[in-house]
């Protein structure tokens, strides 16, 4: 998010400067592309605590009440139930037409700020802080990191989670 706002306001406070957007904008591409990477081993750095698989078919959002910085972002994508096999949270019921049982939340790497609070606060210990997932859940890192970081501003804003209502 400051980034963003950092090359909104570059933007903004440069129109004199007409080469210095193009290299702002493109730093900032580029920034997009490998921040979170090593640049040679491709894995991801810089992670904070990540959400994994046990959230899926549960999704009660009890951690979202404990985030300090509302960095949960509600992904209702029917698919990551189909990928792995399991239905939707069953307090959604089988009729839920905004799909808010489907899928699970994330965590936006750059908006976490570490606290774990919420790792204690999740009934299937699908939290973890990057460092410690478990193998099996690996995957559950880079997809965190390509979730969040792929969306625009207005995207993030309709995504972010911060109650149960
Ligand atoms: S508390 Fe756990 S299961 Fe519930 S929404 Fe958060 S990560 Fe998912
Ligand atoms: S570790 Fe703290 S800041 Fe990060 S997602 Fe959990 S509650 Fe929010």
């Amino acid at each position: 998010m400051y980034r963003h706002d950092t090359i909104l306001s570059a933007k903004g406070d440069n129109t004199g400067f007409g080469g210095l957007f193009p290299f702002l904008f493109f730093s900032h591409k580029l920034n997009l592309a490998f921040r979170n990477r090593g640049f040679l081993t491709g894995e991801y750095k810089d992670m904070t605590y990540v959400v994994t698989k046990p959230c899926i078919g549960t999704k009660d959002r009890a951690c979202v009440e404990v985030c300090p910085v509302d960095c949960f972002y509600d992904i209702r994508d029917p698919k990551l139930n189909e990928k792995y096999g399991i239905g939707p949270a069953e307090w959604a019921g089988e009729d839920d037409p905004e799909k808010r049982g489907y899928g699970m939340l994330v965590i936006h790497p750059d908006e976490c700020i570490n606290c774990g609070a919420c790792e204690t606060e999740c009934p299937v210990e699908a939290i973890y802080e990057d460092t410690a997932v478990p193998e099996e859940f690996k995957e559950f890192t880079k997809l965190n990191a390509d979730i969040t970081l792929s969306m625009s501003d207005d995207e993030l804003d309709s995504t972010r989670i911060t109650s149960r209502d």
